[in-house]
């Protein structure tokens, strides 16, 4: 596909969805034909010139200049390898000694007691596995579940798991316990000392990836010690600790410490174990022999010399600061975004902390919110740890016990003890032009408590909290609002909107009253009632106001409904039992037409190999008939019905998609004979073999990412031969004001803005047809390309998604 756009074949610009289903090469094939492609990265890299925030060191830091400098001289110069003889390999071989040397004197031990490695994970990897063979060899009645494996439960994953991996590899079968931490993230010394006898080995950390949260090491120490007869292997990950705490590993009792060069401005890929005297060392990679055997294969010199050369700065003591300094810039920090954020929560105690990780949340605020909002103003931050950025929440927060919200709005800030105060400055100055995108659009509240008209909500919007959706209508003139299906995590969200849009809620409502666990309409209804006119204020149970007037009944096919008006809007009540007893659905009207139906759990987008209804003990098939022949009654085949229950992320269905996608329903849908029968067809998932795979999440996208996507080369040429393509923006407004696409594509007219929230109503609206080409826009192309799966499913033909979106848009020929 690729290959075809970049020869200009304009038959192949506007291919159609069955020739997209067919690529006609491979896709090794294609990726052959892509451009040098690390180009446009570079171009684009502009950290160094403070036109971008970097304020994530603790997933990985820049290579400093003299630390860069070393690194390239030892791949250019002094290549030689260290294990030759001749004058380059005696070189390289005496620049690693001296690394070793200099690492020595900075974590306080002797030369000797360090193996240099790829990395922290493998120096985790060796310490464990050292540890376990011996015990296997040494003490076989050991290996039981009556033995422990301790770990912290705020441990970075490479220490869990890799007990787990080699706990069954090596068949220990011990027992892998999470030592219990304290609010405050300290661990829990009385659990170690309970364990500690019949522990085969126990992993704690110094510091802390998420929170900078540090441990009492020496305390730790006596009860390790005092509470076991024997000398029980001990690692400590020091990672996040190197330049932030005082080591000096040689007074300790510590068997194993890994360090990694690239939190700490070296390259990827060289790290460190320091092994005490006489702990179980086993060569994790065998081979050549080098590092005295223990580690074989030849020396990554530039890595071990760059390294090096950190550990000769921070021995310097000029360009890294003191723990006072670092303590200042936290704070200046900590004081910006107090500034912008007036209702911060921090996620740890500075008191507990090393100075250069500041978690906070701000309630009502999802941690992805805040990390888009950042990454359009070019402040590059991150939610709980990069290295499980796909998950919601943090693993650690939950490990402190902090409440549920704060976890899933965390967000980690970190800076690099070599930090200047200038880029401080600059830092601050940076988060603090965000605050005017913060209040305009009401992610948080402003002292105006007014949202700027540009950002204001309005028309149908769909909020989707985990597999759930929340539908809520506001008409912009008349600022009335309705909401259909609220749940919990958003309750914050809705409130803060009709504060600052000042409108008034005409209804709080729940078409189903099941889910005991999401529902909080009454709750809502409770926080909001302020904003709810006197005459709405009666409701029945489902929170459907209670109204008397005239207008409140409709006639429809020979049958009379209730209706609630919310501006322009009507929205028809129809009761569709069935799923659980009490369960309705609305229809919604503009001028007499209906433009959507809200279905709640009478249907579920897509499901093909799942049970057609989500809880099966509740359903009544002979109401669920009725339910969806009054449905069939009321809308067309492929009017948009909008579901409260949404785990494949496809947004909306139509009876037409329901009946394709889901073909046990199709006999209750179609024929009229067949009930009982289909029971236990219905009740039981599906043998399909067409079943496609399930969507979870956002991840799992690689092949609609082959699918969809054009490379960032090809966009303009595909615009300039497609004038009539519309750019779908699918960024939050904010963003989008934030970073124009206008400009970055040269358009000769505005991308039309489409937040995922609006892509039901941008669809259900929508005058384009099928045909039109379109190109989905977003920040990384994730949500691009979700958009394209849902546009693809309702038949728009032509959608397209940037590989790798803004961040890797390049628009250079
Ligand atoms: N331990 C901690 C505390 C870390 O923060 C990390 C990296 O995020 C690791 C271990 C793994 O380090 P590496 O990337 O060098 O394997």
């Amino acid at each position: 596909m690729v290959n075809d756009f970049v020869s200009n074949n304009k038959k192949n610009l506007q291919m159609t969805k069955d020739e997209k289903k067919e690529p006609k090469q491979k896709p090794h094939q294609r990726r052959k034909s892509l451009r040098d492609p690390f180009f446009p990265i570079f171009r684009r890299s502009s950290i160094r010139n403070n036109e971008e925030v970097y304020l994530d060191n603790n997933a990985t830091t820049m290579v400093l200049d003299p630390v860069a400098e070393v690194a390239s001289n030892l791949m250019q110069i002094s290549f030689g390898n260290p294990s030759s003889s001749h004058i380059a390999g005696v070189r390289a071989k005496h620049l690693i000694e001296s690394s070793r040397a200099l690492a020595a004197e900075v974590i306080g031990c002797e030369p000797n007691n360090i193996i240099f490695t790829s990395g922290a994970t493998e120096g985790i990897q060796t310490a464990i596995v050292s540890t376990l063979l011996t015990v296997k060899h040494n003490f076989p009645e050991k290996c039981n579940e009556d033995h422990y494996l301790l770990y912290g439960a705020t441990e970075h994953k490479a220490v869990p798991n890799t007990l787990q991996h080699w706990n069954h590899a090596l068949q220990i079968n011990a027992t892998i316990l999470a030592i219990p931490v304290d609010l405050n993230g300290l661990l829990d010394l009385e659990f170690i000392a309970r364990y500690s006898a019949k522990s085969l080995m126990i992993c704690t950390m110094a510091v802390n990836n998420e929170t900078g949260v540090f441990q009492d090491l020496s305390k730790l120490e006596q009860v390790i010690r005092q509470s076991s007869t024997y000398e029980v292997p001990w690692m400590v990950d020091c990672v996040q600790a190197l330049a932030k705490t005082d080591l000096c590993l040689s007074q300790t009792s510590i068997n194993y410490a890994p360090f990694s060069g690239h939190k700490l401005y070296a390259p990827k890929g060289v790290g460190l174990l320091y092994v005490r005297e006489d702990s179980p060392c086993t060569p994790f990679i065998a081979g050549g022999g080098q590092e005295s055997g223990i580690r074989s294969g030849t020396e990554n010199t530039p890595g071990i010399a760059a390294f090096g050369k950190v550990f000769s700065l921070l021995l310097e003591k000029q360009l890294f600061k003191t723990e006072e300094t670092l303590k200042l810039y936290r704070q200046q920090l900590a004081d910006t975004l107090t500034e912008v954020f007036p209702g911060i929560v921090w996620n740890h105690s500075f008191k507990h902390s090393v100075p250069t990780t500041l978690n906070f949340s701000v309630k009502g605020v999802s941690s992805k919110e805040v990390m888009d909002l950042f990454d359009a103003a070019a402040i590059r931050v991150s939610a709980g740890s990069a290295c499980s950025s796909s998950t919601a929440r943090s693993f650690v927060l939950d490990a402190m016990g902090v409440p549920s919200w704060q976890s899933e709005s965390a967000i980690r800030l970190s800076f690099g003890p070599a930090t200047s105060q200038d880029q401080i400055d600059y830092y601050c100055t940076a988060i603090r032009s965000i605050k005017p995108a913060l209040a305009h659009c009401c992610l948080v509240l402003s002292d105006s408590r007014e949202m700027a008209n540009s950002y204001a909500q309005s028309g149908l919007i769909e909020l989707r909290l985990d597999d759930h959706c929340c539908w809520v209508y506001i008409d912009s003139n008349s600022k009335q609002m309705l909401i259909i299906d609220p749940l919990a995590g958003l309750v914050e969200r809705l409130s803060r909107w009709v504060e600052c849009q000042h409108l008034s809620v005409m209804a709080v409502i729940e078409t189903h009253q099941s889910e005991g666990l999401h529902s909080c309409a009454t709750l809502l209804r409770n926080v909001l009632s302020y904003s709810i006119p006197k005459q709405y204020q009666r409701t029945d149970e489902c929170g459907w106001p209670l109204q008397t007037e005239q207008d409140s009944k409709i006639e429809i096919g020979g049958s009379c409904f209730t209706q609630l008006t919310v501006g322009d809007s009507q929205f028809v009540r129809f009761d569709t039992p069935g799923v659980a007893q009490s369960c309705f659905s609305l229809l919604m009207r503009q001028r007499q037409v209906t433009k959507i139906a809200i279905v709640g759990r009478l249907l579920q987008p897509g499901c093909q190999n799942k049970c057609a209804f989500p809880n099966e003990q509740e359903v009544n098939l002979k109401q669920y008939k009725q339910s969806l022949t009054l449905l069939r009654q009321l809308v067309s085949d492929d009017c948009l019905l909008g579901c409260s229950y949404d785990p494949d992320q496809l947004f909306f269905t139509t009876l037409a998609l329901a009946m394709t996608e889901r073909p046990m329903l199709t006999p209750l849908l179609c024929d009229e004979q067949k009930t009982q029968k289909n029971v236990d067809h219905l009740l039981s998932p599906t043998k399909d073999s067409r079943q496609p795979k399930e969507l979870k999440g956002l991840v799992q996208l690689t092949d609609l990412e082959e699918k969809f996507s054009l490379p960032s080369e090809v966009i303009l040429e595909f615009l300039r031969q497609n004038e009539q393509a519309v750019v779908l923006d699918l960024r939050e407004a904010y963003e989008s004001d934030m970073a124009d696409i206008k400009s970055l594509f040269n358009l000769s007219r505005a991308a039309i803005n489409v937040p995922l929230t609006k892509l039901t109503e941008f669809i259900m609206n929508s005058e384009y047809g099928f045909d039109t080409p379109m190109l989905l826009v977003c920040r990384t192309g994730k949500r691009s390309i979700l958009g394209c799966q849902v546009m693809e499913r309702v038949g728009y033909k032509s959608v397209y998604s940037i590989v790798g979106g803004i961040a890797l848009y390049n628009s250079q020929p």
